[in-house]
């Protein structure tokens, strides 16, 4: 069984993160949709409404479930039987930081593979700061992303 982990902040998912979740899901038999989360970063959601949402999304596809990490993704990917690990790349800007990203994994775990998506041209400017940005702002993002984060945004308003 192929098994692939998504790894992200999702703060919050977007319809680019959905985008890539759907693709890696039709990929892969199966997707771990993983929030890996820096306790030391500051967010704008906290860990159950993100595992909230993501859940949310996650009914819609059988394939993929949903799991939290705070560790490292690739040793979590290596318990899991998991040999690939899924992200997205919008831009150049992307695929440094990925490059590098890629380069650190492979030196813990060589027997794991990123593979990478380009997003599609319709969400590719979509980013969860950006959307984070324009709801602080008082924007309607509710075409940005799954609706139970624009509950959340309704929420937390
Ligand atoms: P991280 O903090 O780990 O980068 P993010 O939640 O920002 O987590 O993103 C998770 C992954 O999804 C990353 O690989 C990122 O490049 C990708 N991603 C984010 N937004 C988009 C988008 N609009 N289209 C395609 N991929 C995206």
């Amino acid at each position: 069984m192929k098994i692939a982990v998504y790894p992200g902040s999702f703060d919050p998912i977007t319809n680019g993160h959905l985008d890539i979740l759907k693709r890696a899901s039709d990929a892969f038999d199966k997707i771990i949709f993983l929030l890996s989360v820096n306790p030391s970063k500051k967010s704008r959601f906290s860990i159950e409404e993100r595992l909230f949402s993501m859940k949310e999304v996650a009914k819609g596809y059988p394939n993929v479930e949903v799991d939290y990490c705070d560790g490292l993704v690739v040793n979590y990917a290596q318990e899991k039987g998991a040999k690939f690990i899924i992200r997205g790349l919008r831009a150049v800007t992307d695929f440094e930081f990925e490059f590098q990203l890629a380069a650190a994994n492979r030196f813990l775990q060589p027997d794991i593979d990123m593979v990478f998506f380009m997003a599609d041209k319709e969400t590719s400017f979509i980013s969860s700061s950006t959307v984070n940005e324009m709801a602080n702002h008082g924007a309607d993002v509710s075409t940005l992303v799954p609706p139970s984060v624009s509950e959340l945004y309704k929420k937390k308003r």
